[in-house]
């Protein structure tokens, strides 16, 4: 916690690689217990709407003629550096696919490259992801490709567009609709044990829902049978300080869910 900036903390129910199951106790005893999955999803506005109603596009200048959802990581990565299907192609300075082992058990999801992510081709290395790691790290998670931890410990990072919009504008539903498949091929691909899902685009985009992440916070959600835990944007957080103490407790009831203590 004082790595997130909070200078009061109570003791977590437990950092999780120590005691997992303390964690399920204190997830299940705050105001985050494990719930039924999400309604099937239902009409919303304009993202949402843009989103269901779009296809994946016709073409997508490396992947012509190919469906996304048979390539193999080093094909979809290609693809997603080819890709030309929208306008953020014109303004990248590249794409920004993803990172973090192969087999780990967690998935984040966030929004879309910032400018330092466009500069370096790696999600959430500006001032907001270095808050998402030291979130992690004190669930004893890394991001971390190489080194011995095992894939209990290990997170995949990717974002719900692969291209930064221009001036860090907010994603347009298009935009979307035509980089989904990528993420979804990921989530394929990882088979992720949690999903945690950042900030409201990334939660619009998985769980087809407009509700506030107030709202959809403290439960478990499923995407495509996978428990999915929604939270709030490290850069959100970074200018809100009392919402670091519900994210802190999303974490936990995520690390619940991972550890196999909650449903
Ligand atoms: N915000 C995101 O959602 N993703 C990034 O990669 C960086 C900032």
């Amino acid at each position: 916690m004082q790595g997130m900036g909070l200078r009061l903390w109570v003791p977590p129910p437990a950092l999780a690689a120590a005691v997992p199951s303390r964690l399920a106790q204190a997830a299940a005893a705050d105001e985050a217990p494990a719930a039924p999955p999400l309604p099937p999803p239902r009409p919303t506005p304009a993202i949402v709407a843009g989103l269901a109603a779009a296809r994946p596009p016709a073409s997508r200048s490396a992947t012509e003629g190919a469906d996304i959802g048979s390539l193999d990581w080093t094909a979809l990565r290609q693809a997603v550096a080819d890709c030309r299907a929208c306008g953020l192609c014109a303004s990248r300075k590249q794409t920004v696919f993803g990172v973090g082992h192969l087999q780990a058990r967690w998935l984040v999801v966030g929004e879309a490259p910032g400018e330092q992510e466009d500069q370096q081709g790696e999600p959430f290395v500006g001032a907001a992801g270095q808050l998402l790691d030291r979130m992690l790290a004190a669930l004893g998670l890394t991001r971390a490709a190489e080194g011995p931890q095992p894939p209990e410990q290990r997170v995949y990072i990717a974002n719900t567009l692969k291209c930064r919009p221009p001036r860090n504008r907010n994603p347009a539903a298009e935009e979307l609709a035509q980089c989904e498949p990528f993420l979804v091929r990921q989530i394929e691909l990882l088979q992720p044990r949690l999903i945690l899902a950042m900030g409201r685009f990334a939660v619009q985009a998985l769980l087809r829902t407009d509700e506030p992440i107030g709202r959809l916070r403290g439960r478990v959600h499923r995407y495509q049978g996978v428990p999915l835990v929604v939270s709030y944007h490290p850069a959100y957080l970074l200018r809100n300080l009392p919402d670091k103490a519900r994210a802190w407790e999303d974490l936990c009831l995520a690390a619940a869910v991972a550890a196999g203590d909650a449903a």
